[in-house]
């Protein structure tokens, strides 16, 4: 079947040869197995569903998320020659029969499905009626708690699965699944571990960078002016703010379009437009903005805010590049971005468990920030990928300044936090080092403690973002929602003990001003 799917490749697509990991996909699916894609953006997933459903005497139904897209989709299959349509909310009863007609009569071959249509019992029943050979569930991280974007409608798809007729093979895919993520998807759907395929997350092509302290306007503006006429895409965290960076934007002149939830359908469709057919250079949005679009040459992807997870920043920056070129991936960081996420966290209307998942993700998307080791390499440890190396494009491995032993330090806070008998947040934990007389140190007694004023030599601002670089080492954690406590890693004991050595890049030298610019 591999061979015949090969031709079809050729015949629909003009590529030659299927990647590594569609090929490992494709095999197992001819073989009627239940497998799960992990694959990066841009990676290639849609042909591991569309190339079978060519090949397969039943119909392939796709449960995707991106109802928004489904057009399009189905458009661009339909200009490959692929008999393609979708059943979303935006149709008509009787246009939904018309097309259920069509797919009994073998009019289609992939049938686009929003997963909230698998709340209507009446949908079901028509599906029911209908020979499927694959079910495919597009950005399956969508079914897990544990996940992003967690969707309740996903959790009717194991229910489907066994209700459908034809005995499906099921294909789940996503481009991130954290260990949890993976384990929860192959539950429900029934994959044996060894039929989980994982392709490579890094992209050689991509270089991360996090840039502090730096005016977020006067950078982007920098930024561009410097890149010329390339392709990139701004993620701000609001419609405000997505307002005030294209307004801004535009008034400099650059050819910037706008995309957020308060755009009408048809003012969003125009920008995408306009963005993927290369008539505007920068799309500045909110995370709205992305999801299925193809458009390969985007150079750049800024982030003027933190996203709110490693899986989000990932897949959001994972948007540049597809075409192999190099591109840059930056995220623009400020304390105050913390905020913000912590609060819409505590505002959601998640239960309280969920809250603490959220808290802990967010986390560790803070600790990307402060961390001084591989950006890249960060992520795939974070994805459960332990055998990486680092990258040498990103901002951190581009830093050459030399690491110095701050042991000493590093034992002063870790001896204080215990002091404190790990009950305690960063400002508390700072306080106390830089021997505060703050009333409220004093109404602990902490004031008796022997690390009190360890470090009365720093600044706050100094202390609290060593105990940053430490939780982003790994030697701290912080957990607890919207008030973290500081609390020892297993890693810490060594150092305590003397037998492992801290170390840390020297601070930056202040900018000398040239004296050619009073
Ligand atoms: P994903 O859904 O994983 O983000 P897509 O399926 O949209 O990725 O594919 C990303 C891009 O890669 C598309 O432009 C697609 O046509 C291209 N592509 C997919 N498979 C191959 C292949 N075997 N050879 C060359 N290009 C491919």
């Amino acid at each position: 079947m591999l061979q015949e799917a090969k031709q079809r490749l050729k015949e629909h697509y003009g590529y030659d040869e299927f990647r590594d990991g569609q090929k490992e996909i494709l095999e197992k699916v001819f073989h009627n197995k239940n497998t799960m894609g992990v694959m990066p953006t841009g990676g290639g997933k849609s042909i591991c569903y569309q190339i079978p459903s060519l090949l397969f005497p039943g119909v392939t139904l796709v449960i995707s998320p991106l109802i928004s897209l489904m057009k399009d989709q189905v458009d661009e299959l339909q200009e490959a020659g692929i008999e393609a349509t979708f059943i979303n909310s935006s149709l008509s009863y009787e246009e939904v029969r018309e097309r259920i007609q069509g797919i009994r009569q073998g009019v289609y071959r992939l049938v686009y499905v929003a997963p909230e249509r698998l709340e209507s019992a009446v949908f079901l029943n028509m599906l029911q009626s209908l020979p499927v050979s694959l079910l495919a569930v597009d950005e399956a991280h969508c079914l897990s708690q544990w996940g992003h974007d967690f969707r309740p409608s996903y959790m009717r798809i194991p229910d489907l699965v066994s209700q459908l007729n034809g005995n499906p093979v099921v294909l789940a895919l996503t481009a991130t699944a954290t260990p949890e993520v993976s384990r929860d998807i192959s539950s429900a759907l029934a994959i044996n571990s060894e039929n989980v395929v994982q392709t490579g997350f890094a992209r050689e092509n991509l270089s991360f960078h996090v840039i502090k302290g730096m005016d977020r306007d006067i950078y982007i503006k920098d930024y561009i002016k410097q890149n010329g006429t390339h392709s990139g895409i701004i993620y701000a965290a609001t419609r405000k703010e997505v307002e005030r960076l294209h307004d801004q934007l535009s008034r400099l002149g650059v050819s910037v379009g706008k995309y957020h939830g308060g755009l009408t359908a048809d003012q969003r469709r125009d920008m995408q437009e306009s963005f993927v057919y290369d008539d505007t250079q920068v799309m500045v949005a909110t995370n709205a903005f992305g999801m299925g679009i193809n458009k390969s040459n985007v150079r750049f992807v800024i982030h003027a805010q933190m996203p709110r997870n490693i899986e989000s920043y990932y897949q959001e920056a994972g948007r540049a590049g597809r075409d192999g070129e190099p591109s840059e991936c930056i995220l623009l960081f400020t304390p105050q971005d913390i905020r913000i996420q912590q609060f819409l966290i505590e505002q959601s209307n998640m239960d309280e468990e969920r809250k603490e998942q959220e808290h802990a993700k967010l986390q560790a998307m803070v600790n990307y920030c402060h961390t001084e080791k591989c950006l890249q390499a960060y992520i795939l440890h974070y994805f459960g990928d332990e055998d990486t190396t680092a990258c040498g494009r990103c901002s951190e491995c581009a830093d050459d300044r030399e690491s110095v032993d701050v042991t000493r330090e590093a034992q002063m806070v870790f001896s204080c936090i215990k002091r404190m008998n790990e009950r305690f947040g960063k400002t508390m934990v700072t306080q106390v080092l830089v021997g505060s007389t703050n009333k409220k140190v004093k109404d602990f007694s902490f004031h008796k403690l022997s690390t009190y004023g360890l470090m009365k030599d720093r600044t706050q601002k100094e202390v609290s973002q060593f105990i940053d670089y430490l939780a982003a080492a790994q030697y701290l954690k912080m957990s607890g929602g919207t008030y973290p406590v500081l609390q020892l890693t297993e890693n810490v004991l060594p150092v305590l003990k003397g037998e492992t050595k801290v170390k840390k890049k020297q601070a930056r030298k202040p900018r000398v001003i040239s004296k050619q610019h009073p």
